[in-house]
């Protein structure tokens, strides 16, 4: 037996106990006559004490460790004299009887430790020692912890776990899909899924009812921060369900998790809110409503002052941020570069400070002191509180005003990562128009279907009509990021046809593309709808981390690379010969 004991395991209690050990040595120090060595594995670290009485044979080996050795150790627990209150095992020791060098190792590129001195890089090309640090030994704990709940869950609920296949047809989904030649059939390829979007469909016309999985999903996207591009889903299909069953099974699901995981009890329903209202309220589609902070809409009330910026702007919104009247000029000037960043796009910022001293503004010149309060009273400010207004064209004013609030509760720590906010947005509009391609896009995916009462615009041969269709679609969104999303599909051949004549598809392409799932329409496919959720993402929340990389057990770089493997990396000639994708 190599171990009769884990290094987390041991407390006063096993006083007196002659035990066995085996893990890394996480560090040697040398005191004298004395030498202790702290010993870890995945579940703690204990101290073994070396000292003048030990065997010889102990003394030697222990003068010869380094740190990141295997070792063995057989001793008896002791009671520590100088007590660790820090860590669970710090009450004793061991005296060591034997002590055997499982293996060697080389000095280690940076400090195993919570706070390692190695960068990010170095790391991530060891990311089998950065793996044995107690921060990602928890990230991938919590990770597994939510795994194991998801299936415990779904299983209650009838839900089956059924695996799809990854080496499949290129059909489209938003993003550009990673590619596979086929050696079997040159010139051909297959396409790696964005996701199982359509095979979870059939699955629900082939009668399974209730589906899921935890699936990985391949994305060949730039990469913007914190994307990978392949991660992972919990993907999950209904049949014979409408929104509302959805949402309470899914509603489930997340509050099983907060409460097995985080022990956080939600006992009330997480709140709903609309696209078009998160819009108006908020100027993003996946609010963080930890804060208020809204926005309002003070269009009506400041036009007609002969301020040319706001007589000519289609939309004028504020958000009141509370206790800020204090901000320098120096601040406003700097939040007024701030917006005007192409990432925010504003043209500038307007402010009004409700300050000890009286109510003072960036536009005195053009409104009365009495015109100023009664904007502050549209907005609830009260004294001490700090104005801020955008104006422009109106959903890039909102989307503007939006990241502004985020920024501002940012900078006053309103965003506690301890405190969570679920959130339900739904009726999300169907489609995007793309004015370059001059086409629409799904804005979820193509097999969403439109609100029922929004088909006669769906069928309509106008394309303003068109663009006011609402989705049967949803989001789950926890603390300002989209968790989840999912929708009710079309399920009749004859509308998921109409949708790709709507996206511009001609009959061949949707046929070459799609007949698969035309035609199993055909064959009785049933009402069905789902949903799928970022699991990396979710797990990330949960731990309180902003990256998902540290959930993930070996993940790309920014660039898309995987730095320990040096992947993507060339293939030799015989294999791209083989592939026929050359023929020299
Ligand atoms: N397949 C969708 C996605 O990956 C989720 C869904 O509609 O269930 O976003």
């Amino acid at each position: 037996m190599y171990r009769t004991h884990t290094c987390g395991e041991l407390r006063l209690q096993h006083k007196g106990q002659e035990v066995t050990l085996a893990g890394w040595v996480q560090r040697v120090r040398n005191l004298g006559g004395m030498t202790f060595i702290d010993l870890r594995d995945r579940y703690g670290v204990t101290q073994l004490a070396v000292n003048e009485d030990s065997p010889a044979a102990v003394k030697e080996t222990a003068g010869a460790l380094g740190r990141e050795f295997v070792v063995q150790v057989a001793g008896t627990v002791i009671e520590r004299s100088n007590k660790n209150a820090k860590i669970p095992t710090g009450d004793v020791e061991i005296a060591v009887g034997s002590l055997n060098v499982l293996n060697a190792s080389g000095t280690p590129p940076f400090t195993i430790e919570d706070e390692s001195d190695g960068g990010e890089e170095l790391r991530a090309r060891y990311r089998y020692l950065d793996l044995r640090r107690q921060p990602l030994q928890n990230a991938l704990k919590l990770r597994h912890r939510m795994a194991q709940e998801v299936r415990a869950y779904l299983d209650s609920q009838r839900f089956l776990e059924i695996e799809t296949p990854f080496l499949i047809k290129s059909t489209p989904e938003g993003a550009r899909d990673f590619v596979v030649p086929s050696r079997m059939n040159p010139g051909e390829f297959y396409a790696l899924p964005q996701s199982p979007q359509t095979f979870k469909q059939l699955l629900m016309v082939a009668g399974y009812d209730r589906y899921f999985q935890i699936v990985r999903c391949f994305r060949d996207e730039d990469l913007r921060a914190d994307r990978q591009p392949e991660f992972t889903q919990i993907d999950c299909e209904m049949a014979f369900v409408e929104r509302e069953d959805i949402l309470q099974t899914f509603e489930g699901l997340a509050k099983r998790l907060f409460r097995s995981v985080l022990g956080v009890e939600l006992a009330q329903a997480f709140p709903r809110m609309s696209y078009a209202d998160a819009m108006r309220q908020y100027g993003c589609d996946k609010p963080d409503i930890r804060f208020d902070m809204r926005l309002h809409d003070i269009t009506g009330r400041v036009k007609g002052k002969n301020f040319a910026v706001f007589d000519t702007a289609e939309y004028i919104g504020g958000i009141c941020v509370p206790g800020a009247a204090g901000y320098t000029r120096k601040q406003l000037d700097e939040l007024s570069e701030w917006v005007k960043r192409p990432q925010i796009g504003a043209k500038g910022l307007v402010y009004i400070r409700l300050a000890e001293d009286g109510i003072k503004s960036s536009i005195d010149k053009f409104y009365t002191p009495g015109e100023l309060q009664q904007i502050a009273a549209t907005l609830n400010a009260k004294q001490d509180d700090l104005i801020l207004i955008l104006s422009g064209e109106k959903k890039k004013t909102q989307e503007a005003l939006g990241s502004l609030r985020m920024e501002m509760a940012n900078r006053l720590g309103l965003r506690k990562s301890n405190e969570f906010a679920p959130l339900w947005v739904y009726d999300f509009p169907l489609l995007e128009w793309d004015a370059e391609t001059q086409r629409f896009y799904a804005m979820h995916h193509p097999f969403t279907a439109p609100k029922p009462e929004d088909l006669p615009k769906f069928y309509s041969a106008d394309r303003a009509d068109i663009a006011q269709v609402n989705a049967n679609a949803y989001d789950f969104v926890l603390n300002g990021t989209e968790i989840g999303g999912g929708s009710i599909r079309i399920h009749d051949a004859k509308v998921q046809q109409r949708m790709f004549e709507v996206l511009g598809f001609s009959k061949e392409e949707a046929e070459y593309k799609f007949g698969f799932i035309i035609n199993a329409f055909r064959y009785g496919a049933p009402p069905h709808g789902g949903i799928a959720f970022g699991f990396d993402r979710w797990c990330a929340l949960f731990g309180g981390q902003e990256t998902i990389r540290d959930y993930i057990a070996f993940p790309k770089n920014n660039a898309g690379r995987d730095v320990m493997l040096d992947a993507p990396a060339k293939i030799d000639s015989v294999q791209l010969k083989e592939l026929q994708l050359s023929n020299s």
